[in-house]
């Protein structure tokens, strides 16, 4: 339900504008610079059930020797097992666009939405997501772009493992 006469600025409750993704972005980010810290590959991703953070995570490749734990898979298996209900009303969040395998996972849980920092690094198979239904956000956030470009040009080779390559 909208209403035209009190269309401000300040408050700003729909999911569909960029503004309302911002605190979400942000934790996917402090993920994303969490991981770097600990020696990993900066990628964040939060999983919001109505408005609530329910699961958080980073990569964690080069932590934990994992082949499968990326952003998006770590924060999935963080939020636990969910009902079908519950992934129906979720966004997952990723500071950038999801590979092959992510993609798979939140098919899987027909997860319908998916925000994401960055697309400019590295494109996944975006279309084939919007193919399936899933509603595709590209914020083409600054931070997530400069995080990755400065990742990839100092560790190149941990980057190109992290996308099979
Ligand atoms: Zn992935």
């Amino acid at each position: 339900m909208r209403n035209d006469q009190t269309d401000d600025v300040v408050s700003n409750d729909q999911t569909d504008d960029v503004v309302s993704h911002g605190p979400f972005i942000e934790a996917a980010i402090g993920e994303a610079r969490k991981g770097l810290a600990s020696g990993g590959i900066p990628i964040g991703s939060v999983l919001v059930i109505d408005g609530e953070i329910v699961g958080r995570g980073h990569n964690k490749r080069v932590q934990q020797g994992s082949s499968v734990l990326h952003a998006e898979m770590d924060c999935l298996e963080n939020a636990g097992r969910l009902s079908a209900s519950d992934y129906s009303r979720s966004t997952l969040y990723s500071t950038l666009s999801p590979c092959d395998m992510c993609t798979g996972a939140a098919l899987l849980y027909k997860i319908p939405r998916v925000v994401v920092g960055e697309n400019k690094t590295f494109q996944g198979p975006q279309r084939y997501m919007q193919e399936r239904g899933v509603e595709v956000t590209i914020l083409d956030n600054a931070e997530c772009v400069a995080m990755m470009e400065d990742f990839i040009q100092a560790r190149p080779e941990l980057w190109n493992e992290d996308i099979g390559e």
